[in-house]
């Protein structure tokens, strides 16, 4: 898809029209309440526990009322627990406790299948046939796990394509990746960088990069969303244009599922996986997911396997030829916990009512809100505020839910000073404050407070230069 020739609505417009239709001001309170009221996800937000400022150790009891419900913005680092998470989890402890070994075959989530749940709930999330997908370990163990199968370096082909500033823990791996083959990653990790005073990438400029030096690529892994910067990337073209070079392409979806429309089956992509604990609220380190092609045949290909690889018929003939499971199963090793699949199991029922489409349309405008406060209020060029520039692209086909915000004052004070009126946001080195207003669980109202409380911060505190 190409960006210049398709014309797409903005969420400016949209908001603004339907303040003229009720005849409201966009920037009022009114507006952003009108617009709660006529949500049709409203009710999502007390399926969640919903952290109030009273428990909140950041906030300053003296500044806020500490009954208020904070303002959380934090979903793109940890969603909010689902409040039938307690009963799930309590159903798998009262089974453990009651039956004891039984709990491996008896339901609800028999702990020896209970990897088996939420294949088409998942499927749908990432546009995968169920039986390509599964829930097993965490992200970065299963990027390892995948990369050990699908990277497989020759003298002509051996690098590794990731983006500059991707997330810490990625390139960590694919650094060791290229370490246990006996590469140098200073060679061998090739990272793609924005253009000197831009901040995200062009599809154009990562099209062209390929074109160049796909022949010595072997896996092109990039994040579906920039953990940093919030760019969604064109992930359809880039995974036909490298896979025309020969390489194979892997996505880490982390902040993506949950975020963004995913059609990994149809955009062909080789592998991919994601954690379960930021837009899929599935609590802190939770069971992360897999997706493996199914042109793969994953039992030719070298790869560390254990019990839970093996085809569930084979898989106690512990001491016989393994009859190893097909596609992304074979990647599994270990029993899964069924705990950790409980509290997936209550954040899937979640999503399947209140459908990625409606949470796409919502995000569209909510986001798109928070973007018309910050240009209205905090654009440079007005001399009354420090100025607040947005580095995720303006483009809503290239984002999701989040904004990250750069100032031209300090961040982590203004970061301290938000915090202690009930804000929970994150930042992120070197310059970044990211703002993620969840469809699920967040307001219009959640994202006026906000900027009141920025204003206020910024009017109040005075602070001086970065
Ligand atoms: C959150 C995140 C991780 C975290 O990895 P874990 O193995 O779950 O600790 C890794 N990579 C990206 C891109 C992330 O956003």
């Amino acid at each position: 898809m190409d960006h210049q020739q398709q014309q797409v609505e903005s969420p400016r417009e949209v908001l603004q029209a339907l303040a003229r239709k009720h005849n409201v001001d966009v920037l009022s309170l009114e507006f952003a309440k009108l617009m709660d009221s006529q949500d049709p996800l409203r009710s999502f937000r007390d399926r969640f526990c919903y952290p109030k400022n009273g428990a909140l150790a950041t906030v300053d009891p003296d500044l806020v009322d500490p009954k208020e419900e904070c303002v959380y913005l934090c979903g793109n680092s940890l969603g909010l627990k689902p409040r039938t998470a307690d009963t799930y989890m309590q159903e798998q402890l009262d089974k453990w406790a009651n039956t004891g070994a039984e709990l491996h075959f008896t339901e609800p989530l028999p702990a020896a299948l209970c990897d088996q749940y939420g294949r088409e709930e998942v499927g749908r999330l990432v546009g995968a046939d169920p039986t390509s997908v599964i829930l097993m370990n965490s992200l970065t163990v299963n990027l390892n796990l995948l990369m050990l199968s699908f990277y497989q370096p020759t003298p002509e082909r051996y690098k590794i394509l990731i983006e500059a500033q991707a997330f810490p823990s990625d390139r960590y791996a694919m650094v060791s990746q290229v370490e246990l083959r006996g590469y140098n990653p200073k060679d061998a990790v090739l990272e793609i960088k924005p253009r000197p005073g831009e901040h995200t990438l062009r599809t154009a400029d990562i099209l062209q990069m390929l074109k160049e030096e796909g022949s010595s690529i072997a896996v092109v892994c990039l994040g579906g969303v920039q953990y940093y910067t919030g760019q969604k990337f064109d992930m359809e073209p880039i995974t036909k244009a490298a896979q025309e070079q020969g390489c194979l392409v892997g996505w880490d979806l982390a902040h993506a599922v949950g975020n963004v429309p995913l059609h990994l089956d149809q955009w062909g992509v080789d592998f991919a996986c994601w954690c379960t604990y930021k837009y899929l609220n599935s609590g802190a380190g939770s069971i992360g997911g897999a997706y493996v092609n199914k042109r793969h045949d994953t039992r030719e290909a070298p790869h560390l396997r254990g019990w839970w690889s093996n085809k569930e018929t084979t898989r106690f003939f512990m001491f016989q030829e393994c009859d190893v499971a097909p596609g992304v199963d074979s990647f599994r090793m270990s029993n899964p916990s069924p705990m950790m699949v409980a509290l997936v199991k209550a954040s899937l029922e979640i999503f399947e009512e209140a459908k990625m489409e409606r949470l796409l349309q919502k995000q569209f405008l909510l986001t798109g809100y928070l973007e018309l406060l910050i240009k209205t209020y905090l654009r440079s060029g007005q001399t009354q505020f420090p100025e607040v520039t947005i580095i995720t692209p303006d483009d809503v086909r290239q984002r999701g839910s989040q904004l990250s915000l750069s100032f031209s004052i300090n961040l982590h004070e203004v970061h301290e000073e938000i915090q202690k009126r009930g804000v929970m946001c994150d930042v992120r080195r070197p310059s970044v404050m990211r703002i993620a207003p969840v469809p699920l669980y967040n307001s219009f109202y959640d994202v006026h407070r906000f900027i009141d409380i920025l204003k206020d911060v910024f009017a109040i505190c005075k602070i001086v230069g970065a």
